[in-house]
């Protein structure tokens, strides 16, 4: 409403100043050099106002000529993009439905729209894994290091199979990037202990028992366990005294558990501390001694061990009817 009372304000004063001029024509005069020049006042008010206009269109024109480039890569960039999430589609869509053939395909046609971008490597990584192709997989999942959204996915893929490989230095030093990531994460922190445990840094890998979001009771068990594996290490070496030193710990925190029993059975007699020894050999007789059993990979084995000897998986191992869990109760 008010822009059409302006409009009609505006519509009134140009009315008005027409009136005005065709009323009173005037007369200017203009010298410069030899020449006179001699016109209506209307003309000149004419001229000033096409001149305006045609400055105006002028300046549109320009501005059009040089704005062109880029609009036509914007343009063009909007329709890469539009053809690159289409192509993405179509590349989780045939790897979902295991067409991993057509899931190559397409994102090759990806990369070649959208360029490397982390999405785009990601699912490079999953396809060559797919595929079995190890070494592509390990250089993708390097260039996804480089990225902060996918350097913790990275860092875990690559500890997981730098540990398949048995290469555990390289293995723990990936685990320890991702927990760097995600400190939180218990996951995390339980991969680079044990990874910790099965390199023999026991030090390190107590310590590092204190940092993790779990119960107490739960660091109390992990922190036995890895006692044990310590235990047996250094009984192994003829370390007896030392191998003392921690059955207590082991004792009271597991005390119903048989390789903790029997293991501490052991120290006691290489310590020549027969009672203790045989009173622990009464209390293993009559606890259930059966295979043990892998609860990630259902692997079963006849000696408790820390870690799985299929999958390597930490604290994994149980007896069917008798599980870890239970037995620390
Ligand atoms: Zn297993």
């Amino acid at each position: 409403m008010i822009n059409l009372l302006l409009f009609l304000f505006f519509i009134a004063c140009v009315s008005i100043a027409a009136t005005l001029v065709v009323e009173n024509p005037g007369i200017v005069k203009m010298h410069w050099f030899d020449y006179q020049v001699e016109t209506s006042v209307a003309f000149i008010i004419f001229a000033i106002l096409i001149s305006a206009v045609l400055i105006v269109l002028l300046t549109l024109i320009i501005r059009l000529i040089f704005n062109a480039p880029s609009r036509f890569m914007e343009r063009r960039n909007v329709r890469q993009l539009k053809s690159g999430i289409t192509e993405l589609t179509y590349s989780i869509s045939a790897l979902a439905s295991s067409n991993i053939d057509a899931a190559d395909t397409h994102i090759r046609k990806v990369e070649k729209l959208l360029g490397n971008t982390p999405l785009t490597i990601l699912l490079s990584a999953q396809i060559a894994k797919t595929k079995g192709d190890e070494a592509k997989t390990q250089k993708l999942l390097e260039q996804l290091l480089e990225y902060k959204e996918t350097e913790y996915l990275a860092a875990r893929s690559l500890s997981d199979s730098a540990n398949k490989q048995d290469n555990l230095p390289k293995a723990l030093v990936m685990a320890k990037k991702a927990h760097s990531i995600d400190p939180k994460n218990a996951a995390s922190a339980l991969a680079v202990i044990s990874l910790q445990t099965r390199l023999g840094h026991w030090d390190e890998a107590i310590s590092n028992i204190h940092s993790l979001k779990i119960p107490r009771r739960e660091k109390n068990r992990i922190r036995a366990f890895i006692s044990l594996e310590r235990g047996k290490s250094l009984i192994e070496n003829s370390r007896d005294e030392e191998a003392l030193s921690l059955t207590k710990n082991i004792l009271s925190t597991l005390p119903k558990f048989p390789p903790a029993l029997d293991f501490c059975a052991e120290v006691y007699e290489r310590n020549q501390q027969a009672t203790k020894a045989k009173k622990l050999r009464v209390k293993l007789g009559q606890l259930q001694q059966g295979k043990w059993l892998c609860k990630s990979c259902g692997h079963t084995q006849d000696s408790w061990k820390l870690h799985c000897e299929s999958c390597m998986e930490m604290d994994s191992l149980g007896q069917p009817e008798n599980s870890i869990n239970n037995v620390s109760n």
